[in-house]
Parts: structure tokens; C-alpha cells; sequence
């Protein structure tokens, strides 16, 4: 699957966002990308259960239109009997597990599946399914009772048949009865008690008759999507299994390492096409009880693969087709987009996608055709299945004006991660979900490489950095943080699996293979992965099976030399969670590793764990690359490391940022860095320089070192050219902790005297990129990344020709809404517009935002234009709108709570808080906010409680809170409130601090 939004190259803008954090305003925004652009990592639960089908009660039969018996020669056999009373409970068993016992193996699928959709009646509002499955399975332990998943699904045959004649199907075997069958809701199977022990070395089928529900509101199993296409109202059906969804469309043997070949038969209207992991073998007809035609589309075997890759979709979309070597590659999209050009970008890099990949792996891609289908709407992104590949459209298409290589990199990348799939994934399998960061982290870190063919003059350091690694770093930790490899024993629910998708399985995953790629050079590294694909191609495989092709490759050479097997190196960082800080001295050459601990305390080290990682480290000493080192113990001594305090020398270590930890020096040595930038900073790479920055703050931050100490190496920055660096100071250095609360007043004047005077240099190149070619800024990958926090900041310290160039902007906006904003700064724009202006722009902005629709504004675009208007400076005026979106009916404001959207401004936070402990009632009535879900009471406690820092200030909100809060999220509240004290009290001191420094340094 693709990565979650808060991830990724193609979500530049919002990691951007969310390292900003200048204002509340930014998060608020993200929440709703994040909302924009789905999210693969929370799957959210199954909250409908199929009507009569509990725990361990009787299957049903009958209830849904079934399609006729096909002429086989069973469809004249009788349904299997249930025998069980309704208080019967299973006895112990293997039921309870979470894995299948290893007594069947399924060997075939043949599957049919017929979704009752029809372009003629899109009412429906429980669209169902039924379906058809014979699985034949081979017997490996002789058993009565046969396990298979199931989920949801309600059953009108059940019958099991065989033993097989040798290299026949079905031809004289006899049946075997099935006494009884009970679902197991837990662990989401179905148990068959047969009447006659299965013998193993024979081969069985399993022929099941069955009905399900296509969801509407969640991307998972079968799925409805509905759209406008042609100025239509339209629908179609798609579907998603990973990781454990194919059990609530069919029954089978839903684990990653049960792989079988498939027979896929979809029925549907002649409407609409069907598509499927393989190409279509014939087409035939059927009619429906009720007289009605329907079309049999069949598709030929698929290659063996597991059950979550299977796919399938039932649409009236169009196609746009290219042919890479021989193979067709389609991609289907809503005809309004088809002719617009808007799937063109997309047809046109996968064939070389698939070239570059398969000439990489020296392995072609063995699926004769490749579909790829763009869904109105997708929780997931994107998905691999072999063959039939899914995206949601807002990650595949591309509007061909738009020449922003931001755009164009995020589809190239979320295409490269899913092709990559192809080999990493569906050809070679894991062999069980505790190691789906093998799939995910080579997939992401292919995309890099891929991009870097397609781009090969953005910087893809600096890239990595921003898009996979800064972000996990600033999660993971030696206390909390989830391995990225976890034991096989150690899952015991569902739901366990799907909560793998996260941060450490993409990006930790990504990064832990840059480390490894950064020890082994490319030749080394590419064979190891041709091997390990070779060997386990259409088979399964383990984090170990890969080591051990790595360490093959290793021990046929000379060259490069490893401490130990590569094994113990990469087990220390994927069986453990978080990550180390290296300390260097360089007084004395001493190098020591310590877990990162968030907020360490004075005595940690005593309570941890003992862990050590192996550390490679790559370093720079005056600017040239030195030879690799080991750290393989707590601590060694590196005399090369060291340098006199006399000496005009630096130290680096960790060069280009390929390793996966955070770097600490000595007093001396940051003294030296210090030094270094402010005489000659360009003789350390951009990269160093954000990650001096990046550690500097997150350390002294996290208690390793002085706050002071991150702050010395800012005074250069008056000769920082780069906007990432800059990005990477004002990050830490100007966050709504600092800002967000008036009490903390005396900061401004110091920040914006230190800052002011560092700024213009790199102030003037972009305000003149911004007047005069703005169109250069397209191609500036790292200045799109960080322009909005730089503007914005300019800005808020009050440049004054920043601000002029916002009322410009904005002017030239009003007088003409069809002139573009500069993409990267429209939100501040806009919102600074609001912010310097009258009554006259909030009403215009107003009237735009209500007269604007839906279709000619993406929601990101009206989410901005909702938080401009809060960004007026006016208490009346922020009432005004307030008061406006709690009465006005239809509310217009879909897409974000306009409280809290006046509680992120600047300053509307006071306003906000008193207009809603005043208006309760009248919020709770407007029915537009909805303050009751979980995340809701965050946000309200977050509106009400964000500048808390008193005793006093808690007990009242308390009392508010006590007032209008059920008890149990009363308590939740109220434990939210002293959170934010105590962190609002810490952030205190540290600003304290801060100011003191700045005092000194100004
Ligand atoms: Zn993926």
C-alpha cells in the first residue's frame, strides 16, 4: 500500500506543514489533508456486522437473490445441514489463534463474484454481493475440522468434496459431510466440523455458495464509489483485501504465505466493464431470476499469489493505453478526466516504471497486461495488486497545465512505490505480516532511486531527509516506539495487523534499507536483492531470507569488509524500537551511543534497557569524506576524530544523513561547527547544515544538551543561501509554543531583532523570484517545500516589504480572483490579506468562499480560504463570522470547524474560547460543529484550555467542562488539560532561555 500521508515525497506539503507549526492554524490544515489525501496506516474498524451471523451461532441460509446454479455437476447436491443449537460454545482450539493451523494448503480459487450494482439504480442503499468459491486444498495433517476465513459473510452451501483423483478436478470424488458449521467473530473464521477425517496427502475442494455487503464509507473489501462523470451521477464497485479484507468478499485461507492461483469470474451489468488482476478470458451472458441481463466477464489464471492481492473493479470509466515491451499498460480514470489529458502524465511513466525496475532486478514482469485504475475516492492512496493497481485520483492524476515537479514527483513517486510492489511484495512475498516492512520500507526507498533517474539533478539527500527521515526521527524512541520488526507470536488480534501500516513500517522501513545501500555499494547491494527475488519468486520470504542473500553477496567479495554478519548489524536495528545518539569528544577521540529518549531525565541510562546498535558511521573531518568506522559497542576510541582546541579543524559524522541516528558532540566540537559556519559555512554541505540544525534543536530539546548550544550555530545565518536551512531554524526556532501564547510577549521583540537582521539577503531573492519569475520556483524542489514557512514567518516578524507584497498579491487577487496566487504561499497570502485589510476584503473573501463550488475549489483550497477569514485581527469581525457559521442554514462550511479555525489565528484564540464557553448551547444546536467524537474533545479541550499554566486556570475550565462533558470524557479532559500545563509550564522555562540568549546575541 502507499505510505501514510504524514510521509512521502508526494506529501512535501503536508511534512512542510507540519513542521511548521508557526500557528495551530498549520496542524489544523494538515488534519484536513490528512482527511484530503487518506490515510493507509489507520484502518479504521469494522463497525457493521452482518445480520444473523454471530459468534458461534448457525450459518444462514437463503435471504439474498442468488445467481442461478451454474451447470456444474454439483449444483444438484443438497445444502450442508447445521446441527448446533444456539447456546452451544466452541470447546478450546485453534480457533482462538490468530494464525490457520498448518492442516490444509490451498492449492486454486475458483472465484465468481457478482455484484448487484446497475447504472439504472444508484438508490441503493445496502448494495449486495453473492459469490461462488471452489478452493481446492491439499491435506497435510489428517483432521475433521477445516479452518478457512470468513468475515461478514452469510452462507447457503457449504460442502466439502474428495479426496481428489490424482490430476483430475472433482471427477468421482465423493463427498465428505459436513456435520456442522460455526463462526469464530474473534478471529474472523469459519470452522467446518466434518463427519470424515481429511487424509493428508489428498487433495480436497471446498465448494461455498455465499452473500456479503459492499461498503460505502470505508475502503476495505468490496466498495462503492459515487461520483459525477459527463454531468452524471455514477458508481462503481472496487475493491481492497490488504491486509485482511479478502475474507469479508470470499472464503479462503486469508494469510500472506497461503498463496494459490486464481480463477476469477466477475459478474456485472453490460454497462460496465469489469477488471481484474489478469486480462479477460471470455465474455457470456446470464440472466437473473427476475429476467434481468447480466454479463459474465472471466479472466484468465493469475500466477500463484496471496489472497490480499487479489483485485477487481466494476466501472463505466474510460481508458488511455501505452505498450512497454510488449505488454499493455492501462489506465483508467472518469471520462471528464480521460479527456482532459488528466491520466496522460501517469500512462506515460509507468512503461518506463516497469523498464527501469526490470532492468534493475535483471527479472521481467511476469503479468501479461497492467491496469491501473484512479477512484474518486480511496482511504488507501494507492495499492499494488498485481496487476489491477488502484490509486485514489488525487495521487494519480495530473491536470496536463500543472508543471510543478512537486506534483509531477508526488505521482512519479506513489506510481514507483506501487511498481516496485510488483517484485518487492507480489512477486516475492513476506511470509507473515510482522515483516510487511520489507514490502513497505524497499518499495519506499525505490521510489528515491526512481525519481532520481526520472529528476537526477534534485538533491536527493536533502529529499530523503525531509520526506522519510526527519519525520520518524521526531516519533521514534528507545522507550515507546514499535520495533520495525516484531515477533510472529506476538499478534494476537486483527486488528494488530492493519495497525502496522505506520510511520516505522514505511519510513524507519525506508531508511533502514538507505543504511544498509549505504555500507554495500550499488553493485553489491543490487545483486543481493536479484538473488533474493530470483530465489523466492511466486514464494514467501523472511527478514533473514534477505540477510542471508546479502551476506552471500558479501562473503563472494573482497572489497568491503563488515564488523560482523550483516545479520547482527541489521538485527540491532529492527528488533529494537528507537534509535541511538552518538556522542562524539573530540577532546579525546571517545565515541560512545546512548538510546534517544524523549525529555531524558538525569538517571535514564540506569532505568533503560541495555541496548547498542551497530552503528555505521560515514564522517567528514575538514570538509573531506574519511573512511567508514564501526561503532559496535557502547563506546571505542577513534584517535583519527580528534581535534585540538587550538586547531582550526571540524568533525562531521554521519555523512549525507544515510544513517539512522542523531549526532551529539562535545562542547568542543560544536564550538568548532559553530566557528566553521560563521567563517566559511559553504564548506559544510547543505545537508550538514540541516542536520546540525535538525540534531542541534531536537537534542537540546529532548535534554541531551544546551539549549544554547543549538542556538550558536544560527548566528551565520545571515550567509545562508539555502531556504531549506532557513525552513529547518525557524521550525524550532518559531513554533506555536513560543508564540501561540501572549503570556510569552517579551519574545517577539528579541526574535524579530535577531531574525530581521539575518533575513534580507535571502529575503531579497525570493521576493524577487516571487514579483518576477515565479515560474522559476516550480523547478526549486526545496524552496517549494520551505517558502511557506519562510513567507509566512517574514511576515509575522513584520518586514515591512513582506507584508507589502502580500497586500499586492492579494489585490491583484481581488481585483481578479482568475490571477493565480504563487501555489506555495497562497494560504499565507490570502491569509495575510485578511490580516491587514478591512471589512471590505473579509467580505469579498466571504462571498467568494460561499459562491465558490466544490468543484471548482479543491477542499484544501477551501480550507484556506476558511482560515483566512479567521485571519482577521478584529475581535468583532471573527464574532461576526463565528456568530455567521453557527445560524446560517445550509451551513456552508463543510470542510472545517470555524471555531477552531478562529482559536489557531493569532488572535483569535481568546476570542474563540469566549464565544464558545458563552454560546455552548447554541454550538451544540448549529449541529455544523461536532464536538462529540474522540478527536473532537481533543480539539475542544485544545480551543478552550491552549494557553493554560496554572492551577487556577485548570479548575475553571473544569468547571466549564463539567458543565457541558459527559463523565468518562470529563475525565478524559480534565487529563488533557494538566498535559498541556505541564508541557505549557516546561515550554516557559525553555523560552526563558531563549529570550536570555537572544538578549545577549542581539
Ligand atoms: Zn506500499
Amino acid at each position: 500500500m502507499s505510505p501514510p500521508s504524514s510521509s512521502g515525497i508526494y506529501v512535501s506539503r503536508g511534512v512542510a506543514l507540519l513542521l511548521a507549526g508557526l500557528t495551530a492554524a498549520l496542524l489544523l490544515v494538515l488534519v484536513a489533508l490528512a482527511a484530503l489525501y487518506g490515510n493507509c496506516a489507520r484502518v479504521q474498524p469494522l463497525e457493521q456486522h452482518s445480520p444473523g451471523v454471530k459468534d458461534t451461532e448457525l450459518i444462514t441460509f437463503g435471504g439474498q437473490e442468488q445467481a442461478p446454479p451454474t451447470p456444474t455437476p454439483d449444483a444438484a447436491r443438497e445444502p450442508a445441514v447445521a446441527t448446533t443449537s444456539k447456546d452451544w460454545r466452541p470447546p478450546s482450539g485453534p480457533w482462538e489463534h490468530l494464525r490457520l493451523p498448518p492442516w490444509l494448503v490451498p492449492l486454486h480459487y475458483d472465484l465468481e463474484l457478482w455484484p448487484r450494482l446497475r447504472p439504472d439504480d444508484l438508490s441503493t442503499s445496502s448494495l449486495t454481493f453473492t459469490g461462488r468459491v471452489n478452493i481446492t486444498v491439499r491435506c497435510t495433517v489428517a483432521t475433521s475440522r477445516l479452518l478457512l476465513h470468513s468475515f461478514l459473510l452469510e452462507y447457503k452451501r457449504v460442502e466439502v468434496w474428495g479426496p481428489l483423483a490424482l490430476g483430475t478436478r472433482n471427477a468421482g470424488a465423493g463427498r465428505v459431510p459436513v456435520d456442522n458449521v460455526w463462526f469464530a467473530l474473534d478471529t474472523q473464521y469459519m470452522v467446518l466440523d466434518l463427519g470424515r477425517a481429511l487424509q493428508p496427502g489428498s487433495r480436497y475442494e471446498l465448494d461455498l455458495s455465499f452473500s456479503g455487503r459492499v461498503l460505502q464509507h470505508a475502503s476495505e473489501g468490496l466498495f462503492l464509489n459515487f461520483y459525477f462523470d459527463q454531468g452524471e451521477h455514477r458508481a462503481l464497485i472496487a475493491s481492497q483485501m490488504e491486509p485482511t479484507f479478502a475474507r469479508s468478499v470470499f472464503p479462503c485461507f486469508d494469510e500472506p504465505a497461503l498463496k494459490a492461483t486464481f480463477n476469477i469470474t466477475i459478474i456485472h451489468h453490460p454497462g460496465y466493464v469489469a477488471l481484474s488482476n489478469m486480462p479477460q478470458l471470455g465474455q457470456s451472458e446470464r440472466v437473473s431470476v427476475n429476467g434481468s441481463r447480466w454479463t459474465v466477464t472471466a479472466f484468465r489464471t493469475t500466477p500463484r499469489m496471496p489472497t490480499y492481492l487479489v483485485a477487481l473493479a466494476v466501472c463505466d470509466f474510460d481508458h488511455v493505453s501505452r505498450t512497454e515491451r510488449g505488454k499493455e499498460i492501462r489506465v483508467w480514470a472518469r471520462k471528464d478526466d480521460i479527456a482532459n489529458g488528466n491520466v496522460d502524465f501517469a500512462v506515460n511513466i509507468t512503461g518506463p516504471i516497469f523498464s527501469f525496475l526490470e532492468d534493475l532486478f535483471n527479472i521481467s514482469y511476469p503479468l501479461p497486461k497492467t491496469d491501473i485504475l484512479a477512484l474518486p475516492a480511496f482511504d488507501n492512496r494507492a495499492m499494488e495488486n498485481w496487476g489491477l493497481l488502484i490509486f485514489d485520483e488525487a495521487s494519480l492524476l495530473l491536470d496536463p497545465d500543472d508543471e510543478t515537479t512537486e506534483k509531477r514527483a508526488m505521482v512519479l513517486s506513489i506510481v514507483s512505490h506501487e511498481v516496485g510492489h510488483q517484485w518487492f511484495g507480489n512477486l516475492v512475498t513476506m511470509s507473515w505480516w510482522n515483516n510487511i516492512w520489507l514490502n513497505e520500507g524497499f518499495a519506499s526507498y525505490f521510489e528515491l532511486g526512481i525519481i532520481n533517474y526520472f529528476y537526477p539533478n534534485l538533491p536527493r539527500n536533502e529529499i530523503f531527509f525531509f520526506n522519510f527521515l526527519h519525520g520518524v526521527l521526531r516519533e521514534d524512541h528507545a522507550l515507546e516506539s514499535r520495533a520495525v520488526s516484531t515477533e510472529v507470536e506476538s499478534f494476537t488480534e486483527t486488528r494488530e495487523i492493519n495497525e502496522l501500516f505506520d510511520i516505522y513500517t514505511y519510513n524507519k522501513g525506508a531508511c533502514m534499507a538507505r543504511m544498509l545501500h549505504s555500507f554495500l555499494d550499488q553493485h553489491l547491494f543490487v545483486n543481493a536483492l536479484k538473488s533474493y527475488l530470483e530465489t523466492f519468486s511466486y514464494s514467501n520470504a523472511e527478514q533473514d531470507d534477505l540477510w542471508r542473500h546479502f551476506q552471500m553477496a558479501i562473503d563472494e567479495q573482497n572489497i568491503i569488509h563488515l564488523p560482523t554478519t550483516v545479520k547482527s548489524i541489521m538485527d540491532s536495528w529492527t528488533y529494537q524500537g528507537g534509535f541511538p545518539v552518538i556522542t562524539l569528544n573530540v577532546s579525546t577521540g571517545i565515541m560512545r551511543q546512548e538510546p534517544f529518549y524523549l525529555e531524558k531525565a538525569e538517571n535514564q541510562i540506569l532505568v533503560s534497557r541495555n541496548n547498542t546498535w551497530i552503528v555505521p558511521i560515514f564522517w567528514m573531518k575538514n570538509g573531506t569524506t574519511q573512511p567508514l568506522v564501526w561503532l559496535d559497542k557502547s563506546s571505542m576510541v577513534f584517535p583519527e576524530m580528534q581535534i585540538a582546541d587550538s586547531d582550526d579543524g571540524w568533525v562531521i559524522l554521519n555523512l549525507n544523513v544515510t544513517g539512522y541516528y542523531r549526532v551529539n558532540y562535545d562542547k568542543l566540537g560544536w564550538k568548532k561547527l559553530s566557528q566553521q559556519l560563521e567563517k566559511d559555512p559553504k564548506a559544510i554541505p547543505v545537508i550538514h547544515r540541516l542536520q546540525l540544525v535538525s540534531d542541534a534543536f531536537a537534542l537540546s530539546k529532548n535534554n541531551y544538551i544546551e539549549i544554547e548550544t543549538a542556538l550558536d550555530l544560527t548566528k551565520y545565518l545571515a550567509e545562508e543561501d539555502e531556504i531549506l536551512v532557513w525552513f529547518e531554524v525557524l521550525v524550532n526556532l518559531i513554533n506555536r509554543d513560543a508564540i501561540s501564547d501572549v503570556n510569552n510577549f517579551a519574545i517577539y521583540p528579541l526574535l524579530k531583532k535577531y531574525l530581521l537582521k539575518r533575513i534580507s539577503s535571502i529575503w531579497n531573492t525570493y521576493s524577487a523570484i516571487i514579483r518576477e519569475n515565479v515560474a522559476a520556483l516550480q523547478d526549486n524542489y526545496l524552496a517549494l517545500l520551505s517558502l511557506e514557512k519562510f513567507f509566512e514567518t517574514a511576515c509575522w516578524l513584520g518586514l515591512e516589504d513582506c507584508l507589502q507584497l502580500s497586500k499586492e498579491l492579494f489585490r491583484k487577487w481581488m481585483e481578479d480572483p482568475e490571477t493565480a496566487i504563487p501555489h506555495p504561499i497562497r494560504r499565507v497570502i490570502l491569509c495575510n490579506g485578511i490580516a491587514l485589510g478591512s471589512d471590505k476584503e473579509w467580505d469579498f473573501l466571504l462571498r467568494f468562499y460561499i459562491n465558490t463550488t466544490e468543484e471548482e475549489e479543491e477542499e484544501e483550497g477551501r480550507v484556506h480560504l476558511i482560515y483566512a477569514l479567521s485571519c482577521s485581527k478584529e475581535p468583532w469581525t471573527l464574532n461576526r463570522f463565528m456568530e455567521y457559521a453557527i445560524t446560517v442554514s445550509p451551513s456552508p462550511f463543510n470542510e472545517t470547524n470555524i471555531i477552531q479555525a478562529v482559536a489557531a489565528s493569532e488572535v483569535g484564540w481568546y476570542v474563540a474560547k469566549d464565544f464558545l464557553i458563552n454560546n455552548w448551547l447554541a454550538v451544540i444546536d448549529s449541529r455544523t460543529l461536532h464536538w462529540y467524537g474522540p478527536e473532537s474533545l481533543d480539539d475542544l479541550v485544545w480551543v478552550i484550555g491552549r494557553t493554560v499554566s496554572t492551577d487556577l486556570q485548570v479548575m475553571e475550565l473544569q468547571r466549564f467542562l463539567g458543565n457541558v462533558l459527559e463523565e468518562h470524557q470529563r475525565t478524559v479532559a480534565h487529563a488533557k488539560l494538566q498535559a498541556i500545563k505541564t508541557e505549557n509550564l516546561k515550554n516557559k522555562k525553555r523560552i526563558a532561555r531563549l529570550a536570555e540568549w537572544l538578549r545577549k546575541n542581539t
